[in-house]
């Protein structure tokens, strides 16, 4: 006989967690399939761990910055298994509090793979499970490319599940995992590669921060290879590996290669086809505004969906859809538009809205105003190591109202939280100006920009 529950997500990641937690406060029976770790891939393989990886690079910057105000500390160098440990052990707190909260809460846990027997029934290991409202949470994958020798590569699981830091590493790809990642092995001292096909990276984000980016990386001494499209893997008799390019360029050696090229979505193994659901052409799974599959019942939030591929965005989702299916909040839905996002490069980019050239695209350029500002973040001013801050505000039309914002530099991670807030309230160049800055701070320019 199937276990009956009124609500069932399956993956245990952002969204399914935040999901089955919000409707068990709203009385429902609930349960959660997870295949490996609670958590899914931010708390295990994304956010969380790549966070520490980024403030040890951080710790390995101050350490530059340290001569200049007048420490005279020596570094004997980086202990990576230690590292790894004391970010393996956060994350097994993480696991415990998830634990907590969900038996708090009464949400059960399956641990296994499911995958559908019809519209409200689910199998994991043999076993079946009913619901009313099932929730496909699966998240995604990373992408390997197809090139001869692309196994020799590892993707960033791999990369959190390294032993020993690479002396030498190609990190190719051009969004924001290739970025972090190159920018942590840079700052953490091994020779660092990044490999992008086209002329730059993050090419979709505001020309000022990946051309700012590209500047520093220069700076810092990370090897950027443009125009430089996978051909083939080759490895040497010593185990490193180089790149061949379309272009005919060798990269390497290097003593790991790391594919960072997109991720797929997690759809293709859980017989959707039973559930009566179809995936659009790139194997996502086409949802309305509510969250809504095809079938009355079934529901998708998070990377599996095609939206933007961010832990709050899963969690928004899911919460608002759990309040609108058990506690009568009819028409609640995520609003996908004005997402604040952070790419912890070094230095952090943050960037919420239009870019310029959108901007311009979309509404004219005679309509739109651009504010900018530039200067030496002054923790580094100090020192020899002086590194850039950049800033734009978008405004639109007569009334100014702020359209976009988007800066680079020391800080910029926690900076654009709070102006999110006031562009979501549809604040305007004059707010901005009647706000008193915060001195001295870099965010401070946001609001003294002419
Ligand atoms: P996931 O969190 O991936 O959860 C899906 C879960 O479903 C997984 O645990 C999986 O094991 C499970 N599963 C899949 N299929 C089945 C099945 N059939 N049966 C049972 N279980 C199944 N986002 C940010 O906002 N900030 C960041 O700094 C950030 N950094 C990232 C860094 C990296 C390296 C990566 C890869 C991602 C990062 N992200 C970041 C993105 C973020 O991790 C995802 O957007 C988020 O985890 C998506 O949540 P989800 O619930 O859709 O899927
Ligand atoms: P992205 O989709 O962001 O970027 C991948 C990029 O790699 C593409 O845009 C493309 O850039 C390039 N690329 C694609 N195919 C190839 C190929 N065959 N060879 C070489 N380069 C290729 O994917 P990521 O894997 O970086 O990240 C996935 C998502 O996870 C992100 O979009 C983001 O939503 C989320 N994430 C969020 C983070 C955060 O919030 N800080 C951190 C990490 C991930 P081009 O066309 O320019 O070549």
């Amino acid at each position: 006989m199937s276990k009956h529950f009124d609500f069932i997500a399956i993956g245990g990641g952002s969204g399914g967690i935040a999901t089955a937690n919000r409707a068990s406060m709203r009385g429902m029976k609930c349960a959660i399939v997870e295949a490996k770790f609670l958590g899914g891939t931010c708390v295990n393989v994304g956010c969380v761990p790549k966070k520490a990886m980024w403030f040890a690079g951080q710790i390995a910057d101050a350490f530059k910055y340290a001569p200049d105000y007048g420490f005279d500390a020596t570094v004997k160098g980086l202990d990576w298994g230690k590292l790894v440990a004391s970010r393996e052990a956060y994350i097994s707190r993480i696991h415990g509090s998830y634990d907590r909260v969900l038996g708090n809460n009464g949400v059960a846990v399956i641990n296994g793979f499911g995958r559908f027997v019809d519209a409200h029934t689910i199998e994991v290991d043999g076993e079946t499970y009913t619901a009313d409202h099932i929730l496909i949470a699966t998240g995604g994958r990373p992408q390997i490319p197809d090139v001869p020798g692309a196994e020799l590569g590892i993707d960033s699981d791999g990369f959190f599940a390294l032993t020993e830091q690479p002396k030498r590493v190609l990190v190719v790809g051009a969004g924001y995992i290739a970025v972090e990642i190159a920018g942590v092995f840079n700052a953490l001292g091994s020779e660092t590669h990044l490999a992008v096909r086209k002329h730059k990276p993050l090419r979709n984000f505001d020309p000022m921060l990946a051309d700012t980016l590209v500047e520093v990386m220069a700076e810092d001494g990370l090897n950027l290879h443009t125009d430089a499209t996978p051909k083939a893997v080759h490895q040497h008799d010593d185990g490193s590996l180089s790149m061949e390019t379309e272009s005919g360029e060798m990269i390497g050696p290097v003593d790991s290669l790391i594919w960072a090229i997109g991720r797929d979505p997690a759809t293709d193994n859980i017989n959707l086809k039973a559930a009566g659901i179809s995936l659009d052409s790139r194997g996502y799974i086409p949802t309305d505004k509510f969250q809504n599959t095809e079938i009355a019942g079934i529901y998708a939030v998070g990377d599996n969906t095609g939206r933007a591929q961010l832990t709050p965005v899963a969690v928004a989702a899911g919460r608002r859809l759990a309040e609108r299916l058990f506690d009568g909040r009819e028409g609640l839905h995520l609003d996908y538009e004005q997402i604040p996002t952070v790419v912890f490069s070094h230095p952090p980019i943050g960037t919420l809205g239009l870019t310029e050239p959108e901007a311009i695209e979309i509404h004219g350029e005679e309509n739109i105003t651009v504010y900018n500002s530039q200067f030496t973040a002054m923790y580094s001013a100090l020192t020899e190591h002086r590194q850039p801050t950049k800033m734009k505000l978008i405004c639109l039309g007569e009334e100014q109202k702020v359209i976009g914002i988007h800066g680079i530099g020391f800080g910029m991670d926690e900076i654009l939280q709070g102006f999110a807030v006031a562009m979501k309230m549809g604040a305007t160049k004059a707010d901005f100006d009647a706000t008193v800055p915060i001195h001295p701070t870099s965010a401070e320019e946001f609001v003294t920009l002419s």
